[in-house]
């Protein structure tokens, strides 16, 4: 990832978990997932690393590589949050994930 997040905040009880393209899966957010339910949203303070700086970008997040529009910028508790788009991203947990 090129980007680590400077607001990111470890917290308990969350996991890293790749969010990749769903079309040509390229690798475009590790993002610390807590509880059970889908992955609907990424809120900044949570995303660890990005292929961009999701905070400063304007508009969709796209995926780096082919384009496909992933997820849609807006805010979540006055904190700037991306809602993916449904279907379009995949998902996976990764074990020690180090920036
Ligand atoms: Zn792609």
């Amino acid at each position: 990832m090129k980007y680590k997040n400077p607001k990111y905040r470890k917290r308990r009880n969350t996991f890293p978990l790749e969010i990749s393209c769903g079309n040509c899966k390229t690798p475009m957010v590790i993002y610390a997932k807590g509880g059970k339910g889908n992955l609907i949203k990424l809120q900044v303070p949570r995303i660890i690393a990005s292929e961009v700086d999701l905070e400063k970008h304007e508009g969709s997040l796209l995926c780096s590589n082919c384009k496909e529009e992933l997820a849609r910028k807006g805010t979540y508790d006055d904190n700037v949050t991306y809602w993916i788009i449904r279907g379009k991203v995949n998902s996976k947990r990764v074990n020690n994930y180090s920036c």
